[in-house]
């Protein structure tokens, strides 16, 4: 999940590559057609694109939101990202051609592309292509990742992914199936991988009121990350309602419709556990 929103729904318009109008958001329509088979990273299904976020990865960086998730967590800002095989049918010419349009700018701003979601490993043949694309045009890559699905990934092509935003939703077992749906270990083991390999991570931790923010979750993430010597840098993200209408429209449970933001001192508390007397570089 990209620190942005995607895109909302909403005014729908159909989605256009190469990209016209706004620069500024590009959203996609849920495409109907079953996909037929297709050479495996040749195309992919794309909810939407942002191409000016500056707080996912350094510099200026073109965020692409790739549709599908098994994650459920209760907080999702984006879960019109969930559907497998919903948004656009994009294909990988038009999507490198796309990101080439802003090649020139995204490297003047020291910046890149973002692959997010949704879980952008449901489609990981496609993220490969891409990722290889931008490569080859001299951007940097970033992959937002909830991490279930690392092991899709060689370790030929974690080499051609330079940074890994590693979203990591809770440090007790039982309480991340609660709140995701899907079990921790295997993002553990992700982690420990990337650490294997010294690719650079940075974490991501969405803190909620009453849900994720007691000392035993930020003292576990804590020793989570101390386990770990390829942490660039820690991640705070607080919990915020701008997603809250997605829910609503798309006729879902949202258990969190009375949850606050986290005030200032309850974000500061959990950046102390967190990164209090870490060396991050
Ligand atoms: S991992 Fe969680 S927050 Fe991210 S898109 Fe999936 S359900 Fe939403």
């Amino acid at each position: 999940m990209s620190a942005v929103d995607a895109p909302a729904p909403g005014a729908r318009k159909p989605y256009a590559l190469p990209l016209a109008g706004s620069p500024f958001e590009l959203r996609t329509t849920v495409d109907p057609e079953p996909s037929p088979p297709h050479p495996a990273g040749e195309w992919g299904h794309v909810h939407s694109i942002f191409p000016g976020s500056t707080v996912d990865g350094p510099g200026v960086r073109m965020v692409i939101f790739l549709s599908g998730c098994h994650f459920r967590c209760h907080y999702c800002h984006n879960p019109d990202t969930w559907k497998i095989g919903s948004g656009q049918r994009v294909g990988i010419d038009e999507m490198l051609k796309t990101i080439e349009g802003y090649a020139k700018f995204l490297r003047s701003a020291h910046g890149g592309i973002t692959i997010s979601g949704g879980e952008p490993l449901v489609q990981s043949d496609f993220v490969m292509s891409i990722a290889r694309g931008a490569k080859r045009m001299g951007l940097s890559v970033a992959l937002d990742t909830n991490g279930i699905m690392g092991d899709r990934l060689s370790d030929a092509d974690l080499n051609d992914i330079d940074l890994v935003l590693l979203d990591i939703k809770e440090s007790d077992p039982a309480r991340h199936l609660a709140l995701t749906q899907q079990p921790l270990e295997p993002v553990l083991d992700f982690a420990r991988r990337l650490d294997r390999l010294h690719r650079p991570v940075w974490i991501r931790f969405v803190l909620v009121p009453g849900l994720t923010d007691s000392d035993d979750t930020l003292h576990g993430m804590r020793r989570i990350i101390d386990g770990l010597s390829n942490v660039q840098r820690i991640d705070i993200l607080p919990f915020h309602q701008m997603g809250k209408f997605k829910w609503k429209e798309l006729g879902l449970d949202y258990r969190l419709a009375d949850t606050p933001t986290p005030t200032p001192q309850q974000v500061n508390h959990a950046r102390v556990i967190l990164c209090e007397g870490k060396q991050l570089s």
